[in-house]
């Protein structure tokens, strides 16, 4: 074999295009030359998103291959994208790594593609190169998602991955019990979608199996029973790009970082951050009773609204509202969200819980109020509010919104009650020592590099 060259292959979405990229990263800090492929279509986002003083890596580059979909189609139809890119992607990495073979000494040596986008590991085979896979979500969704058979054969859910039955379970002794309800795939209000996402699951696992290193953006203290359910699993994180590599990378739109300049005029620990991630939408309704409930909570607030978070986002707003809030709150598109939790003036993360947000929040000991919208978001808040006890979730009322009420009276809770906020700090000093030297994080990713190095 060459000298180490990773094909990197992220799923085609924000969450994991900025962990793969953090990976890519550390992998090329440590002298791995990395090749980073995205769809055609989120490149094109991502160059676009690097800022001028930031700096890649000179050992990753950036490419491209087409997802399959036509431009002018709908890439935020996750079942969609999953078929087209399922059709199309085994032979453009095919044709993508014949191409970079051809420089005599170059050859990709390891393909390193996302959990859920295992089916990449069938053409390292063909090619004979090492096959990893790295997990940016918890790893109990991967061991829910590779024991989906089972849960079958238990009548827990039907063959669509329906749930059967409103319960608690538990997947092994040594795990925490979960509902029914908070499969990941199973929180997708929209029956049809459900069933696409099972099934994706579902046939990724047979790929999943030709992996010979998994690893993940998880670590021991955040889910200590993972390496004895998974043992094949290693827990490398959390990334931390902020703290390791100085920033986060990947973006999909430009950061405003204004934000950071506002952040250092307000008082220690009174922030609220409030951001939803990549995809959640909001209806008006809610989005205007979230805006009040911001207005009626009184303190400083931080709040990412993206563009397409809201169908009319002019007409959003409540009357009024911005510019009786202008000297306490600020608003922005999207902001350097690692830079941001990692501020002092921050004193909560109002979140949807994606995993990304959810231990990027934890590494910098911050309490949370959840409010998570589908997929593995349920699952990650019955971490923050039922396992770690470090945050709250929110009630919805009669008519299936979260009121303003609601949501003064929990921020009042979770920041006048001093528990949440020791509790986040105890967590993150754990985690953090997992990532230093020594720490099990650490080892582990240190084992990944001798692998990957290894002949
Ligand atoms: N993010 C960011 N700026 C924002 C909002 C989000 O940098 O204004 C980043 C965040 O730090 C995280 C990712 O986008 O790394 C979102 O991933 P997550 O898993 O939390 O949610 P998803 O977008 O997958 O629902």
């Amino acid at each position: 074999m060459g000298k180490p060259h990773v094909l990197a292959i992220p799923c085609p979405a924000q969450g994991h295009v900025i962990p793969m990229m953090e990976l890519s990263q550390c992998l090329a800090k440590n002298g791995i030359k990395v090749t980073f492929v995205n769809t055609e279509f989120n490149h094109e986002r991502v160059v676009k998103a690097i800022l001028d003083t930031e700096k890649i890596n000179e050992l990753i580059s950036l490419v491209s291959v087409p997802d399959g979909l036509e431009s002018a189609e709908d890439r935020k139809d996750p079942g969609k994208l999953t078929e087209a890119m399922r059709k199309v992607m085994p032979l453009k990495l095919e044709a993508l790594i014949e191409e970079i073979n051809g420089t005599p000494g170059d050859g990709i040596t390891c393909v390193l593609t996302d959990f859920f986008m295992a089916g990449a590991l069938e053409v390292a085979e063909k090619f004979c190169v090492k096959r990893a896979a790295f997990l940016t979500a918890a790893v109990t969704l991967m061991a829910l998602t590779i024991n989906a058979d089972k849960l079958i054969d238990d009548g827990i859910i039907d063959e669509d991955g329906t749930f059967l039955k409103n319960e608690m379970i538990q997947l092994s002794p040594s795990m925490p019990k979960m509902s029914t309800t908070h499969f990941g795939w199973t929180c997708f209000p929209d029956p049809t979608l459900r069933k696409i996402i099972f099934h994706s699951l579902f046939q990724n696992n047979t790929s999943a199996k030709l992996a010979q290193h998994i690893i993940c953006n998880s670590s021991n203290e955040l889910e200590p029973w993972a390496h004895t359910f998974i043992p094949n699993c290693f827990q490398i994180g959390p990334l931390l790009a902020s703290r390791r590599l100085g920033k986060s990378t990947g973006y999909f739109w430009p950061e405003d970082s204004t934000c950071l300049d506002w952040l250092n005029q307000q008082p220690e620990n009174s922030v609220i951050y409030i951001a939803f991630g990549s995809f959640t939408i909001f209806d008006q309704i809610q989005f205007r009773e979230l805006a009040l409930g911001l207005e009626l909570t009184n303190k400083p607030f931080l709040w990412v609204v993206r563009e397409d978070i809201i169908q009319d986002i002019d007409g959003a707003y409540p009357e009024g509202f911005k510019e009786r809030v202008k000297n306490k709150g600020k608003i922005v598109n999207w902001a350097p969200q690692q830079e941001i939790l990692s501020h002092p003036s921050i004193a909560c993360f109002l979140s949807h819980c994606g995993w990304n947000s959810t231990i990027e929040c934890v590494s910098n000991g911050i309490p949370l109020l959840c409010w998570p919208h589908f997929g593995d978001q349920f699952l990650n808040q019955s971490y923050v509010v039922d396992h770690w006890k470090i945050g709250l979730g929110f009630e919805k009322d009669e008519k299936g919104i979260i009121g303003r009420e609601e949501i003064k009276n929990k921020m009042e809770k979770v920041l006048g009650d001093g528990k949440y906020k020791m509790r986040a700090k105890e967590l993150q000093e754990k985690i953090i020592d997992g990532v230093e030297e020594g720490g099990r994080s650490r080892k582990n990713f240190e084992n990944f590099i001798d692998w990957i190095k290894e002949n």
